[in-house]
């Protein structure tokens, strides 16, 4: 297996081994990479993955992209030691809230939200490759809550990589700054700037514009378009359908989304010959991907803020890999027609590539108001708590169940740990959620920061000093 750009057109594409579409993370023409073709599992390989341990299915389901890069037993040890430390031995719990209505729980990680999942094993497997070529890179990147903390945890106390995360001073939760401040490991940086998010993102891409900074510190991302993170992400939808009665029957999944990432995976998992049925994508108020599956047109509007920040995006990233599929896997096409949406704020798509999409996905979307009911009328009936994400994805499963029900079981992702997000629960059920065990002096814990100026000056000169130097690169 090998994997090309979304965007290069020629008709002898550059092939890419994984290990570089890990390390590189976008291609340098701005696309994103994928494989060149679906690997897929037969109905009796998915049966005898039935009741097997996570670690297991993640085993069989992610060797076939890597290629040569790691040995199947190598790679069994480190997803061993990736899941190890999650705080259920079931890693992804399924949990049933209605009749044929299902929560999958993907908040069993470090940092509490389903960015672990991929990140955990992402950051070892960055580890590896970068020790076996003599390198090292600093990882720098923005946050507006949930990324920072989750790119931490993955990054943390490895010899290969420092890692400095820029969050606005003030406009991050305690729990979301804590996350990232009390991280005791040397190579972890939280930087608090003064000023936005947006002020956040633009000095990470003035560093990464600044080539001679970019090159003499190895500057690299672990952004949600990383083909690795997808990967990773196709193991629980497996693990959950296997759960209630793949290959047998397909399963429907639900799943909150933002960037298209998550939900993607579980398009790739359906490629793979898991028997998945109906893929539902839920939206918040920033509804430009309900917009396109309802009325056909995907148009920008601005970002809203809602209960929900991690899906609080508007241009999806990981659309484009769908896009890729859907304009005949025609790089020329996909190169303008992103070209043409950034633009003209349109995607450019026609009737009959619109038709395709709407087989393979159904979208809803929720406001605020609709979130806090729907957190209101779990906890009434149920008695479970969920975080406003998982909110909007229950309340468009049972959206989808009233309309379309009949065609098995409906799994909804839960992406975060209802504590992550306090106030909207208290807002909703009128008590505050507890942070689990491993968390729960995290408000006690001393913490480490520093504040900066909004300047890429003043932030070079921070990093400048406080990156470990850099070793021969040898690639
Ligand atoms: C990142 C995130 C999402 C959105 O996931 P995508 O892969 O970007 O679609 C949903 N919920 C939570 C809690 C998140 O952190």
């Amino acid at each position: 297996m090998y994997y090309v750009s979304t965007r290069d057109g020629r008709s002898r594409p550059e092939r890419v081994e994984f290990e570089e579409v890990l390390l590189r993370g976008l291609a340098p023409d701005g696309g994103l990479y994928l494989p060149n073709q679906w690997p897929s599992l037969s109905e009796n390989e998915w049966r005898a993955l039935r009741g097997r341990p996570y670690v297991e299915v993640a085993a069989r389901m992610i060797a076939p992209f890597l290629g040569e890069t790691l040995s199947s037993a190598r790679l069994t040890t480190i997803l061993a030691e990736t899941y190890a430390g999650f705080d259920d031995a079931r890693v992804a719990p399924l949990r049933e809230l209605a009749s044929g209505l299902w929560l999958l729980e993907l908040f069993h990680g470090p940092t509490l939200a389903f960015k672990d999942y991929a990140l955990q094993l992402v950051g070892r497997l960055f580890d590896e490759a970068l020790t076996r070529r003599r390198g090292r890179v600093t990882i720098i990147g923005a946050t507006s809550g949930d990324t920072g903390s989750a790119a931490i945890e993955a990054i943390r106390d490895r010899a290969a990589a420092d890692i400095f995360i820029l969050y606005p001073e003030g406009r991050i939760s305690a729990v979301q700054r804590r996350q990232m401040t009390t991280v005791p490991s040397a190579n972890v940086h939280a930087i608090a700037i003064a000023g936005s998010f947006d002020d956040c993102q633009d000095l990470v891409k003035a560093m990464f514009a600044d080539g001679p900074f970019r090159a003499a510190h190895h500057l690299s991302a672990v952004n949600s378009i990383n083909w690795a993170r997808i990967v990773t992400q196709t193991v629980y939808y497996a693990y959950a359908a296997l759960a209630l009665g793949a290959p047998n029957k397909p399963i429907g999944f639900t799943v909150p989304t933002g960037n298209f990432g998550n939900v993607y995976a579980a398009h790739v998992a359906r490629m793979m010959g898991l028997p998945i049925g109906d893929l539902v994508i839920a939206t918040n108020q920033n509804d430009i991907l309900a917009r396109f599956f309802n009325d056909g047109a995907m148009s920008l509007r601005p970002v809203e803020p809602s209960l929900s920040p991690s899906m609080d995006v508007q241009v999806s990233s990981n659309f484009e890999r769908l896009l890729y599929d859907l304009k005949g896997r025609d790089g020329t096409a996909v190169a303008d027609a992103m070209v043409r949406f950034r633009k003209e704020g349109t995607m450019p798509v026609t009737a009959s590539e619109l038709a395709e999409a709407r087989k393979l996905f159904t979208a809803y979307s929720f406001d605020d108001a609709e979130t806090i009911d729907e957190i209101a009328r779990t906890w009434r009936d149920r008695g479970v708590m969920l975080d406003p994400h998982s909110a909007v994805g229950v309340a468009a499963a049972r959206d989808h169940l009233a309309t379309h029900g009949g065609k098995g079981p409906m799994v909804s992702l839960a992406t975060a740990h209802p504590a992550k997000f306090p106030d909207a629960i208290e807002r909703a059920v009128g008590v505050r959620p507890a942070l689990p065990p491993h968390l729960s002096d995290l408000m006690e814990r001393p913490e480490r920061t520093v504040r900066l100026p909004n300047s890429v000056a003043a932030v070079e000169d921070y990093i400048h000093r406080r990156a470990r130097p850099l070793r021969e690169v040898a690639a």
